[in-house]
């Protein structure tokens, strides 16, 4: 995308950035899954100064431990639905509940931190000349029709379903960032996220990945929702801290699909954990949620080509990964072979 208007005059606040060789960076909901191992990496850069702003509904301080009270960090306890102040060069938006459960649970919540909270970053983002990054997700694809999804599909969306907070919430939330692209010339980058798993996942925040590694330790059953054959692709953490990153340095705005384009079905999936975990443990069928795509899978030759990115870590090698952190959080030693 071109910008057609010339860019913002910079902020005269932003003449203190002639005096410091440092990078602002602001990190919104920083304190969650995907934000906390994005400033683990943003800080091992010694010229980046990093301020998370979150509201800690589904992150926590204990994600960002080693960098309290850090002299290049700063924390803030902030909802994005209310205006925000502060200085900096780049924005990363990611404070928004990402699992079911959660965006779920106060659904004109997640439609405000979607809509409002984006249009404050942006606000933010115009006044003091940031280039700002959006994750966007897989869900604004809906249910789709078209397999695997591609940037230019436009998706197959109930706009009044119990998902739509969520999705729709993210479609409004890219229209808003092209819109003060095109009409202010604000630096946008669009990602648009597929299933992530990794270490500091919430144990009990009802993604599959969570939920059949911690039914796995417990010994409690696999929860399949039916019919079992919907597929989705899972993306490690770390793969997708380095996609995102390479996103915002880069020259294009997106959106761009980042995610892991290896499908399994949810039944595969359990088979895996349950091989990789305990060969004892049952699998449950139980029923679905309303919505739920059948399919999903990210074609990602725009990540490969623009980016240079794709995925490094399969699901063999992130599964085990997650298992030890989860298994430190539950309590539940290795089994040895005495
Ligand atoms: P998460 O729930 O762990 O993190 C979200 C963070 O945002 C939390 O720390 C939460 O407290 C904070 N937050 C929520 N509402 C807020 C508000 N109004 N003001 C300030 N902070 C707020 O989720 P995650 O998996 O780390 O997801 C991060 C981003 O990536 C989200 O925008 C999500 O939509 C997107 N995404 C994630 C996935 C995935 O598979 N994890 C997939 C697609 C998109
Ligand atoms: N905003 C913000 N921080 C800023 C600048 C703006 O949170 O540093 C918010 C502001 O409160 C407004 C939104 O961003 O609600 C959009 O700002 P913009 O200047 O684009 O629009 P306007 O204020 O004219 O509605
Ligand atoms: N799922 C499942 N068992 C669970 C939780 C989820 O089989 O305990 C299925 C769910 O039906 C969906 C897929 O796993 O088809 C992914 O669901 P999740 O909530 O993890 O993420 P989504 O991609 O739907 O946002």
């Amino acid at each position: 995308q071109k910008i057609t208007r010339p860019p913002p005059t910079p902020s005269p606040l932003r003449f203190s950035k002639f005096f410091q060789a440092n990078l602002r960076i602001l990190v919104t909901g920083g304190a969650g899954f995907i934000g906390s191992h994005l400033v683990d990496k943003l800080m091992e850069n010694e010229k980046h100064e990093v301020i998370v702003v979150d509201n800690f509904f589904t992150g926590s301080k204990d994600n960002l431990r080693k960098w309290i009270g850090h002299p290049r960090f700063e924390l803030i306890r902030h909802d994005v639905t209310q205006p925000l102040l502060v200085e900096v060069d780049q924005i990363y938006h990611l404070a928004c509940p990402a699992s079911p459960i959660f965006y779920k649970y106060n659904p004109v919540k997640t439609i405000k931190t979607n809509v409002i909270g984006t249009l404050n970053m942006l606000g933010l983002a115009k006044r003091v000349g940031a280039r700002i990054l959006l994750t966007s997700t897989s869900e604004v694809y809906g249910d789709p029709l078209e397999h695997p999804q591609k940037e230019e599909y436009w998706g197959n969306v109930n706009p009044i379903g119990v998902r739509s907070c969520y999705d729709e919430g993210k479609r409004v939330a890219e229209t808003l960032m092209f819109d003060y692209h095109r009409q202010h010339g604000i630096e946008i980058r669009i990602a648009r996220i597929f299933n992530t798993y990794g270490p500091r996942m919430n144990i009990d925040d009802g993604r599959v990945v969570s939920n059949f590694i911690a039914q796995a330790l417990r010994g409690e059953p696999l929860t399949v929702q039916a019919p079992g054959t919907q597929t989705r692709s899972f993306c490690f953490v770390s793969d997708m801290v380095d996609g995102l990153i390479r996103l915002m340095e880069g020259d294009n705005t997106g959106p761009i699909n980042l995610g892991n384009p290896g499908e399994f079905t949810m039944m595969e999936l359990a088979e895996t954990v349950k091989e990789l975990i305990d060969p004892n443990v049952p699998l449950k069928t139980v029923e679905n949620t309303p919505d739920d795509p059948r399919q999903r899978k990210p074609d990602i030759s725009k990540a490969k080509e623009l980016l240079g990115w794709e995925p490094k870590i399969t699901l063999r090698e992130g599964l085990p990964l997650m298992e030890d952190d989860f298994r430190l959080r539950l309590g539940v030693p290795k089994k040895t072979n005495k």
